[in-house]
């Protein structure tokens, strides 16, 4: 809570802008700023151009454990980490900066992304809550979202084992996890 309190109203209205910009929901600007509800909601209706969606935020792990959704997960989870160790940024501007640098890596491989900025928001919380957690991968060696106390020894990630339905192909089998060389790349 200490950090937020320093950020300036200016930079706040700054973050939740560009939240917004990002498809963020209402719940998010309200945990990660001090401004108003009232205000948010004005900011929302602004930036967004329509009322925010009502209803309960995702506060299941299960999406995060399907298959594409893993995939998916683990690459953003990735690049945070990444840019958690490199750059000292707010909490906050760490989520937005690696949440667009997703975006670019799905966009530069011409994927979909399944990842909203919420769920990506969420994902981080439950990492620092301990209710996911990274394992390496036994094959390929890459590190995936997994419940925690996964045991290394014998996790195979979703693009080693994919499911059977899944087939050849792009999808999102076909997505890279990008190597710490991508992301530096881009983060500067
Ligand atoms: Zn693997």
């Amino acid at each position: 809570m200490g950090a937020k309190s320093i950020l300036t109203e200016a930079k706040q209205i700054e973050t939740a802008v560009e939240l917004i910009r990002l498809g963020a929901r209402l719940q998010v600007l309200e945990s990660e700023t001090d401004l108003s509800y009232e205000r948010l909601l004005r900011l929302y209706k602004e930036v967004a151009g329509k009322s925010p969606s009502k209803g309960q935020l995702p506060f299941s792990t299960d999406w995060f454990m399907t298959w594409q959704p893993n995939i998916h997960a683990s690459l953003f989870l990735n690049i945070h980490e990444y840019l958690n160790k490199v750059a000292e940024l707010d909490e906050i501007d760490t989520v937005i900066k690696a949440y667009k640098l997703y975006l670019e890596q799905v966009n530069a491989q011409e994927i979909e992304p399944q990842l909203s900025v919420t769920r990506a928001w969420r994902l981080v919380k439950f990492i620092d809550n301990g209710m996911l957690s990274m394992t390496k991968c036994s094959k390929c060696g890459g590190h995936f979202v997994t419940h925690p106390h996964e045991i290394a020894r014998h996790y195979v990630c979703g693009l080693c084992n994919p499911p059977a339905r899944a087939g050849k192909g792009r999808a999102a089998g076909g997505l890279r996890l990008a190597g710490n060389e991508d992301v530096a790349a881009h983060a500067h």
